[in-house]
């Protein structure tokens, strides 16, 4: 059983412009200010997605494709280390203009129409991520709460 601390540091909050792939703007941010150790939360719109869905059977993601305009209504998630370097791990909800839902893994090529970030970052203990094999994803490593 491991319990890990990890105390407050700071925020980041602020705009990603438009044209922006969301993926690689978070990355961006968090690989510039050093970030290892974080959680996000973001809302806007973008004018195209690509969100993935991991398919358990055949252990790899599968990717969608939203060709339209979209609301983002929450895209959430953490950084930590992976090969030494700050990582996002993010999911997206998103809604067209008939309210529908869709959802999934954030994945490059979702571009911002508008998005308002923020960014809280936390200082302890490296976080890394590691290849699982029974899962084939790169979790954290020895970090099991129960
Ligand atoms: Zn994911």
């Amino acid at each position: 059983m491991f319990r890990a601390n990890y105390k407050y540091k700071r925020t980041f909050i602020g705009n990603i412009p438009k044209g922006s792939d969301l993926y690689e703007a978070i990355s961006t941010i968090a690989l510039h200010e050093d970030i290892r150790i974080g959680k996000l939360t973001a809302i806007g719109a973008v004018t195209e997605a690509v969100i993935g869905f991991y398919d358990q059977n055949k252990n790899e993601y599968l990717k969608i494709h939203l060709s339209s305009e979209h609301e983002i209504l929450q895209c959430s998630g953490n950084i930590s280390l992976k090969d030494g370097k700050p990582f996002v791990h993010a999911h997206i909800i998103l809604s067209n203009k008939d309210g529908s839902v869709f959802g999934g893994h954030l994945m490059n090529g979702t571009k911002v129409f508008a998005c308002e970030l923020v960014i809280d970052e936390y200082g302890g203990e490296d976080l890394k991520r590691e290849k699982d094999n029974s899962t084939n994803l790169f979790l954290w490593k020895d970090k099991n709460l129960i």
